[in-house]
């Protein structure tokens, strides 16, 4: 199975773009954010690691406190590697269950941090959405309703569009809207060129 793995900076349209995938050429989508915030709620084993790590206050509810763990991440990159170290092998594991599942020509998984996360390593081919950083902040204060300065810390703690470019074999600039379909198709189809070389 052929993976495409799917990333850019918070804002940039990833979900937006991978929805397009999904609806007109019935790519299944892996997103990797999702994923892990299931994993944390369901898995009692990654959950009492996190308690152990973070506290009690790591989970209000039984739900997951991310806004708690992101303030105290954002500021200790030493907790943020021990968390990415319970979170990252599992989400791991759980893609490739879910890769040994489907059937379509080749999958999409998405993730905000592929590269930071080392997660490229399972991919064969990659697809970068890129935007200005202006208009990604203004995109997720909508979206979100958080401040400028939260986005800032998170685009700190990321990839910059001139790294991701230069690592990936498709770029899409996602600006407006309407062109995405036409953007989207091209990639699709480049990908079957791709696969019908390599069978
Ligand atoms: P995150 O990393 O935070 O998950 P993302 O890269 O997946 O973000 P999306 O959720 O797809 O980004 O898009 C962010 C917001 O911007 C959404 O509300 C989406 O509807 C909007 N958006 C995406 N692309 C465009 C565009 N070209 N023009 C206007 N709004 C857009």
């Amino acid at each position: 199975m052929m993976i495409v793995g799917l990333t850019g900076g918070i804002g940039s349209g990833k979900t937006t773009i991978a929805q397009i995938f999904a609806s007109q050429f019935a790519i299944p989508i892996y997103i990797a954010d999702t994923a892990s915030k299931q994993l944390i709620e369901t898995n009692k084993d990654i959950r009492q690691q996190i308690v152990t790590l973070f506290g009690e206050k790591a989970f209000e509810q039984e739900k997951y406190n991310s806004k708690y763990i992101a303030s105290i991440v954002f500021t200790d990159a030493q907790k943020l590697q021990q968390l990415n170290a319970i979170i990252h092998p599992a989400v791991q594991r759980d893609f490739q269950h879910w890769v040994a599942k489907q059937s379509a020509q080749y999958v999409i998984k998405e993730s905000a941090i592929l590269f930071e996360s080392g997660s490229y390593r399972d991919c064969d081919l990659i697809i970068s959405v890129v935007a200005p950083v202006n208009v990604r902040i203004e995109r997720v204060m909508l979206r979100d309703k958080i401040d400028k300065e939260m986005i800032e810390k998170r685009i700190k703690n990321q990839w910059t569009d001139a790294e991701l470019v230069k690592y990936s074999n498709f770029v899409i600039e996602n600006r407006e809207i309407c062109k995405n379909l036409d953007k989207v198709r091209e990639i699709h189809f480049k990908i079957l060129k791709i696969l019908e070389k390599t069978h």
